[in-house]
């Protein structure tokens, strides 16, 4: 057996004797063996240690010099959807496309870089870059005449799409645009290449969801996995699993005999036909979560709890609010107290952790009375509630006391995105979002995330937004009240050891400890020494999973 001495680097450890949100201790290197941290301190007590640890069997002990770098436990990333991230991942990127002949000759690339491939997925290209024409499939037809083409729209509200694409789609003079939706078409009523809101979903994502195949998905994860390594997560919670989820989790597993890092997960479970119908549904979890703890995949992925999504979002006003938006509308919650009761009670009962999406300020009220509900009945599990993008102060204590986790995610206030999310609140609520200083000052337990694909997957842009309330997309833009800011060590241990405690994982992973899975990071910059602007231009240096460098720069 080999035990690596990690040294000569600035290490944060996250280790605070196991309270959340507390500053972490400090360390001069630290000791791996087995996968595991086995001892962390001084380098000559640690030297020490791990000889001392070996000496019986004259086992080997090696040194790794870090360069004076920075080490953190490695990020969890508490809420992703990894295959839906990964599908993303593997379209390609027109973000930066300034032109439509820019746009046409990275999709001309991709399509040479691989002929075979049956169709061109691409996302993120912007209305600006096609100028003052509204875009067509005869655009998009000129460089490529007969590979369907399929390009989400930089804010995922419409699909570009080609002529060849419409054909295999079936679209035609006769389809009818969906409710919210509409498809672009000419005077004859011919479709002419756009389809927005509810009509590229309806045409566009179902037609490409029948035909993923459960290959498509394991792929998918594995682009996932991948980018994630290149940021720094070793472990993240997926926050709405389905059935096809865990399947390519499993076939994975399967194939590799492992994970390239744990991952916990969420079940989603929607409103059915009727309670009975929910109740069944929280069974069936109940079923699949006891099958997999036993099974081949119980040491790299677990079923946590379920997902209840309460409600939508504030940018389409579909979050539920105390009060009205600024056009006097307001939405109903998805799932009403009353039908929530019951089966919430029943995941509660089945010892099943609870995550609840909860945006709007009613909607987060309506969350903590169930939740109250639930600590009322049995011994406190971990719940926990998703996003919180306005939320009273009232809430926020209840959360406190009952012990329940607020799960946000920085990147969905870079200050780059909210004018329109400011806009349809248009009063004081438009300055009082995202209250994370309220949130710590209350005592309650957070963790940060990133909700890819809905937002930027990478780790320390993240953390930069968390530390000045700034934009890490245009960092030219004024902070979004940056008072509210983390400080580096708060911000560092929610996105480590929080996660960690969000997810059940503590004795697990999540910190720089004797014990724990040596899961850790190297960054060339120290986010608690140098200005925060230094981590928009750092690339995260190595990874370490279970002690093996799964990236490096
Ligand atoms: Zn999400």
């Amino acid at each position: 057996m080999v035990t690596t001495i990690y040294r000569n680097a600035t290490i944060f450890t996250a280790d605070d004797a196991g309270t959340p949100g507390a500053p972490g201790a400090r360390a001069e290197a630290f000791a791996v063996s087995a996968g595991r941290f086995t001892h962390v301190g001084g380098l000559e007590q640690v030297r020490e240690q791990a000889r001392a640890g070996v000496a019986a069997d004259g086992d080997e002990v090696l040194e790794v010099d870090l360069g004076g770098r920075f080490v953190g436990p490695g990020i969890i990333d508490s809420h992703t959807h990894l295959t839906t991230f990964g599908e993303a991942v593997g379209k390609v990127q027109l973000r930066d496309c300034r032109t439509l002949e820019e746009i046409r000759q990275r999709l001309l690339a991709a399509h040479r870089a691989d002929p075979r491939t049956p169709r061109i997925l691409g996302a993120g290209w912007l209305f600006d870059a096609v100028g003052d024409e509204h875009p067509t499939a005869a655009m998009l037809d000129e460089v490529l005449p007969d590979v369907p083409v399929y390009l989400d729209a930089n804010d995922l509200h419409s699909v570009w799409v080609n002529t060849a694409a419409l054909e295999e789609m079936g679209i035609d003079a006769h389809s009818p645009d969906p409710v919210g939706g509409r498809i672009a078409r000419d005077a004859e009523g011919r479709a002419t290449g756009m389809l927005y809101e509810t009509a590229g979903r309806q045409y566009a994502r179902n037609f490409l969801e029948r035909i993923t195949t459960p290959e498509d998905q394991v792929r998918f994860l594995e682009l996932a996995f991948a980018a994630y390594l290149e940021s720094g997560v070793t472990t993240v919670t997926d926050m709405a699993m389905n059935r096809a989820d865990v399947a390519a989790i499993r076939a994975l597993v399967a194939r590799d005999g492992g994970l390239p890092f744990p991952v916990t997960a969420h079940m989603i479970i929607e409103p059915g036909e009727d309670t009975a119908a929910d109740l069944a549904g929280i069974e069936e979890i109940v079923a699949l979560q006891q099958e997999i703890a036993v099974g081949p995949e119980a040491d790299w992925f677990r079923i946590a709890g379920v997902k209840f999504i309460m409600d939508g979002v504030i940018d389409a006003c579909t979050a539920t609010m105390r009060a009205p938006y600024a056009d006097g509308t307001n939405c109903d919650p998805i799932w009403t107290a009353e039908r929530l009761r019951p089966v919430a009670h029943a995941a509660d009962e089945a010892g099943l952790q609870i995550a609840m999406h909860a945006i709007g300020d009613r909607t987060s009220e309506i969350a903590l009375d169930l939740l109250e509900d639930c600590a009322m009945r049995r011994h406190p599990r971990r719940h926990r509630v998703e996003h919180l993008e306005t939320v009273t102060e009232e809430t926020i204590g209840r959360m406190a006391r009952l012990g329940v986790t607020a799960s946000m995610q920085p990147v969905h206030c870079d200050p780059a995105i909210m004018d329109n999310w400011k806009a349809v609140l248009g009063d004081h609520r438009s300055e009082e979002g995202f209250p994370w200083k309220m949130v710590r000052d209350a005592g309650v337990a957070i963790t940060l995330g990133t909700d890819a694909p809905t937002a930027p997957h990478e780790a320390l842009p993240n953390l930069y937004i968390a530390l000045t309330g700034g934009s890490a997309m245009s960092p030219e833009l004024p902070p979004y009240h940056p008072e509210r800011a983390f400080t580096p060590e708060e911000a560092l241990t929610a996105l480590t050891a929080g996660g960690a405690w969000a997810g059940e994982m503590e004795h697990l992973r999540g910190r720089i400890r004797p014990g724990l899975e040596a899961n850790f990071l190297v960054l060339d910059a120290d986010p608690r020494r140098e200005a925060p602007e230094a981590l928009l231009s750092t690339q995260v240096h190595s990874t370490y999973v279970q002690g093996v460098q799964r990236h490096r720069r």
